[in-house]
C-alpha cells in the first residue's frame, strides 16, 4: 500500500535527532514558550527575512489572531478564494466579519486575481490569498488592488513553506502571513502548531499579547486574549526539522516534475501548472481527471494499493456552514467544475522513484481502460 502521507518514514530518517531533542525538552522542563520556542521563532523569521515570528497553537489560530489584531470584525468583509481549506474562512467568521468568496484561476487554482476587484465594496477590509497546494498566488496583482483600495493583504501560507514568488519567499508580501505546522504540512510538527510572520512591530506585539491572555507581564492583562501558545516540544521538533526543510522542498519539487514527465498532459488528465516566475513547493500534487468518472478512477487506484485524496471535494459556498450566505450552485463555475475533477496523488520527500513510477503507470492504465 502506498499511503497518501507517510509520516513514519520521515521520522525514521531523522529519529536520532528528534529523540535527542525531545529528551532535552523533558530534561529542561521548559514546556511553554521559553528557549526552544524563541530559537524557532528567531530561525523562522530569519528564513523569511522578516522582523517577527510569533508561534501559535495552529495555522487556524494564526489566521484568526492576525484578523483579530487588525480589528477586523462585525460589519467588515474579507475576500477569500472559494477553493481553500475551511480554516481560511473560519478565521473571518470567528471574528464576526463576512467572507466574500471569489472563484479560482483556471491554471493556478489560486484566487482569480482579475476577479477580485468585482467584489470590493466600502466594507471590504482585507484579502486573504491562499498559496494553495504550495503555489504562490498572483501577488503583484493582489498587491496593486490592495494598495488601490487600501486593504490589508493577509497571506495564508499554510501550504507553502519556502515557496517563492519572483525570487522572494511567501510570507512577507502582505501585512502578515499565517503558517501551519500540522503534521502533514511541508514543515510539520508532531502535534498542532502554527506561526505568524510580520514586519509590523505593533501587530507583532498585539498578537504576542493575544496569544498569551492579553498580557506582556504575567498576571497583568491589558486586552482580552486567550491561550493560543504552541507547545515548546513542538518548537524543539521544528528546530530539528527546519534544518532539513530546504532539502525536503527540493525533493518535493523533483517528485512533482517526475510525475509531470511520466503523466504528461493528455485528453484524460491535466498535470499541475507552475507559473514560470514562482517556486511551487508541492504541498499537494493535484491533477485533474477529464472526461472520466474521477471517483471511479480513485477507487481503482485504491484497489491497486494507491491512496489518493481530494482537496477539496465541495467548494466553500456550497458547504452547509456557509449556506446562510445565500450563494448558489453555478456562482463559481471554475471551482465547481474542478471540485469534480481534482485528484491529489501521494507526494512526500520520502516517496521512492519506483513508487512514483508505479503510481503513474497504474493511473495511465486505468485512465486508458475506463
Ligand atoms: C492546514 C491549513 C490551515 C490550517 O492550519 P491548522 O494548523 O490545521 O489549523 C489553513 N489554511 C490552509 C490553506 C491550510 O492548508
Amino acid at each position: 500500500m502506498i499511503k497518501f502521507v507517510d509520516l513514519q518514514r520521515q521520522y525514521h530518517s531523522i529519529k536520532s535527532e528528534i529523540d535527542k531533542v525531545v529528551k532535552d525538552v523533558l530534561e529542561s522542563s521548559s514546556f511553554v514558550l521559553g528557549p526552544f520556542t524563541e530559537e524557532f521563532e528567531k530561525s523562522f523569521a530569519k528564513l523569511h527575512n522578516a522582523k517577527y515570528c510569533i508561534t501559535v497553537s495552529s495555522g487556524t489560530s494564526a489566521l484568526y489572531l492576525i484578523l483579530k489584531a487588525l480589528k477586523i470584525g462585525r460589519g467588515d468583509k474579507v475576500i477569500v478564494p472559494v477553493n481553500t481549506f475551511i480554516a481560511t474562512v473560519e478565521a473571518v467568521s470567528l471574528n464576526g466579519a463576512k467572507p466574500v468568496f471569489v472563484d479560482i484561476d483556471e491554471k493556478t487554482y489560486n484566487i482569480g486575481p482579475e476577479l477580485v476587484e468585482n467584489y470590493i465594496t466600502t466594507k471590504t477590509k482585507a484579502i486573504i490569498p491562499v498559496h494553495l497546494y504550495g503555489q504562490p498566488a498572483e501577488m503583484d496583482n493582489l498587491i496593486k488592488i490592495a494598495k488601490k483600495y487600501n486593504l490589508y493583504l493577509v497571506e495564508d501560507a499554510c501550504q507553502a513553506h519556502m515557496a517563492q514568488y519572483k525570487g522572494k519567499k511567501v510570507g512577507t508580501f502582505g501585512i502578515a502571513a499565517a503558517f501551519s505546522f500540522y503534521p502533514s504540512k511541508n514543515l510539520g510538527a508532531y502535534g498542532e502548531g502554527g506561526a505568524i510572520i510580520t514586519n509590523n512591530y505593533e501587530l507583532a506585539e498585539k498578537i504576542r499579547m493575544l496569544r498569551d491572555h492579553g498580557s506582556k507581564q504575567k498576571y497583568y492583562h491589558e486586552i482580552i486574549g486567550g491561550n493560543f501558545r504552541m507547545s515548546a516540544l513542538q518548537a524543539a521538533i521544528l528546530n530539528v526539522k527546519l534544518k532539513h526543510l530546504e532539502k525536503w522542498t527540493e525533493k518535493r519539487r523533483e517528485i512533482a516534475h517526475f510525475y509531470n514527465l511520466l503523466l504528461s498532459r493528455s485528453s484524460s488528465n491535466v498535470t499541475p501548472y507552475e507559473l514560470s516566475y514562482v517556486k511551487h513547493v508541492y504541498h499537494l500534487y493535484v491533477i485533474r481527471i477529464l472526461n472520466k468518472d474521477r471517483d471511479k478512477i480513485r477507487q481503482k487506484l485504491y484497489e491497486r494499493g494507491i491512496e489518493t485524496a481530494i482537496h477539496y471535494p465541495l467548494p466553500l459556498h456550497l458547504q452547509k456552514v456557509y449556506r446562510f450566505l445565500g450563494l448558489k450552485e453555478g456562482q463559481f463555475p471554475i471551482a465547481e467544475k474542478y471540485a469534480k475533477q481534482i485528484l491529489s496523488l501521494p507526494i512526500y520527500p520520502e516517496l521512492k522513484e519506483k513508487e512514483i513510477e508505479f503510481i503513474a503507470e497504474k493511473l495511465k492504465k486505468i485512465l486508458k481502460n475506463s
